[in-house]
């Protein structure tokens, strides 16, 4: 398999076949991003013959739900390639035509894979038509993970994600018109020492005018390789504490109207956990707060000075 240096997907899209669609970013400034600092480049678009090439490889150990036991070469139950997650920061960031392409390589040979999916940055469907967009959801393009980090437009132009909140409820709602379901990804702390509670607010505002299928919170973990920590360095930002990034998220979950499932499942949270809105808010916000209560800054500081790697 083509896979370049560390490969990243959401939890959930652990039972996905994953086929890498690009290497890297094409936006590549967030400052408090090292995901890709392992790369000799900042961003590469795969060869069609080497998508083509590994989902033939694939075939070998994923079986397609639509093919027969005895048609298949190998019989690994459960290794069914129901969904394709293109890897890469934003393989969305492809054109509309190139994703079509490799879609239809998907099709050719998987053709009962149900959906696919990939990272992709808010730009990336500003930058597609319309039309472009439904054609992608009738390729099966769906499920999108979207990095929208927080809502609050200081903390946005500060990291420089650029796009501002606007930009978000924008595009998810042409994703919504085009039948393109998505997720998001916030990052507790962004906001920085004392304005926690402000950018959980403006998130809940933004994300109650899309319809994310799931919210999925990190926290922040500041690397000694980036940008953000050299503006530590300088005096230009000041992080926020653990207890404090918990209670962000805390008024996040309490101010989200919108039905949607809630997550706290990468490395970068000492304490794993997930759940429906708002059915389960009372529980969701009694696990926060035995986290702040029951495990404390302290221990809670040494986990994320300890976490070598997200
Ligand atoms: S868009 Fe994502 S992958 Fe790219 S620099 Fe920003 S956080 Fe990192």
């Amino acid at each position: 398999m083509h896979y370049t240096r560390t490969i990243w997907r959401p939890p959930y899209e652990a039972d996905s076949l994953i086929i890498e669609a690009t290497a890297g970013c094409t936006h590549h400034r967030c400052k408090f991003c090292t995901l890709y600092e392992d790369l000799p480049f900042a961003f590469r678009p795969s060869p069609l013959e080497d998508i083509e090439a590994d989902l033939l490889e694939a075939q070998t150990w994923y079986h397609d739900p639509l093919r027969k036991a005895e048609e298949r070469l190998f019989d690994l139950e459960g290794a069914s390639a129901d969904r394709v997650f293109l890897a890469g920061a934003n393989p969305f960031g492809l054109k509309a035509h190139h994703l079509l392409a490799i879609a239809g390589l998907v099709r050719r040979y998987f053709p009962g894979c149900r959906s696919i999916g990939c990272f992709a940055r808010v730009t990336d469907v500003a930058a597609k038509t319309d039309d472009e967009l439904a054609a992608l959801a009738r390729a099966g393009f769906d499920g999108l993970t979207i990095g929208i980090e927080t809502g609050d437009n200081k903390a946005l132009a500060f990291m420089e994600k650029g796009y501002e909140s606007a930009a978000i409820v924008k595009q998810c709602r042409r994703l919504d018109g085009a039948g393109i379901g998505y997720a998001f990804f916030y990052l507790a702390g962004i906001s920085g020492a004392g304005r926690g509670i402000e950018g959980a607010r403006a998130t809940a505002a933004v994300a109650n005018e899309t319809r994310p299928w799931l919210i999925g919170a990190n926290m922040l973990t500041v690397y000694p390789t980036s940008e953000l920590y050299r503006d530590m360095q300088r005096g230009l930002w000041a992080e926020a504490g653990e207890v404090e990034k918990y209670e962000e998220i805390k008024e996040l979950v309490a101010r989200l109207e919108i039905p949607t499932r809630f997550a706290m499942l990468g490395a970068s949270n000492p304490v794993m956990l997930a759940g429906s809105l708002p059915d389960q808010r009372e529980e969701i916000t009694a696990a926060l707060d035995r986290i702040i209560n029951d495990i404390g800054e302290e221990r809670l500081r040494t986990y994320r000075a300890n976490l070598r790697h997200l």
